[in-house]
């Protein structure tokens, strides 16, 4: 099945798209990772995306939907893609439908994490990553079980992202509710869309996803 997950940063989408490829095998397809992945390589992409991620922008239309075309040009995705960050405009919306028509894929549903605003900025600015297999931490809410020691893969070291500290955060949420947010009505309209309460704990919010995903294909 594929599956968007809408909500504005700091919601917990990458979170609980990573908890849906590890149990159901999905691609986790996830914008943010791949600009960063592009930044990073100094690549044409990165070097267009890199001011403007990390003054809390939109990467344009054209990039973003350029990056996700050619991931589902790749076979993996036909076990089913979690879209994670993608898509947070009308225009990249209207293209995904494009791109899923063109490629005979179907989009199953689509989950909106509801969320509190100002929830997120202490969400965000203490959040952290393994930096040998991704997963999630966060200075209160998530420490490893033994300090400095990932729970999942042993690693010792953790990384920050640049555009988590609270003025950048701000403007991510500012544009998440002029540009991303509209994407609530556009998938009711088109009868995708289901509401989960992102505040909820971590299994909560997967259980939440889970009874909304069932049934659908
Ligand atoms: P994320 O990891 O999803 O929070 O994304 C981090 C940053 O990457 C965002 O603040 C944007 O600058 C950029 N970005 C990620 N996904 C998109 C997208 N679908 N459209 C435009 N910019 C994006």
């Amino acid at each position: 099945m594929n599956v968007i997950l809408l909500g504005p940063p700091g919601a917990g989408k990458g979170t609980q798209a990573r908890l849906l490829s590890e149990r159901r095998g999905m691609v986790q397809l996830s914008t943010g990772d791949m600009l960063r992945a592009a930044v990073a390589a100094q690549t044409e992409i990165g070097k267009a995306a890199d001011a403007v991620m990390k003054a809390g922008g939109l990467v344009s239309d054209e990039i973003v939907v350029g990056v996700v075309g050619e991931r589902l040009d790749m076979p993996d995705v036909a076990g089913g893609v979690v879209f994670d960050g993608f898509p947070r405009t009308t225009a990249q919306a209207e293209a995904l439908d494009a791109l899923l028509a063109k490629k005979g894929l179907k989009l199953g549903a689509v989950v909106n994490m509801a969320v509190d605003d100002e929830a997120m900025i202490g969400r965000i600015s203490g959040r952290y990553t393994c930096a040998s297999c991704g997963e999630g931490y966060h200075d209160t809410e998530k420490v490893p079980a033994k300090p400095g020691v990932c729970d999942k893969c042993g690693g010792t070291t953790f990384t920050r992202r640049k555009d988590d500290n609270a003025e950048t955060v701000r403007a991510r949420l500012k544009e998440y509710h002029a540009a991303t947010a509209p994407l609530i009505s556009y998938y009711s309209a088109a009868g995708k869309l289901s509401n989960v309460d992102g505040m909820a704990s971590i299994p909560e919010v997967t259980a939440a996803i889970d009874a909304a995903l069932n049934g659908k294909e």
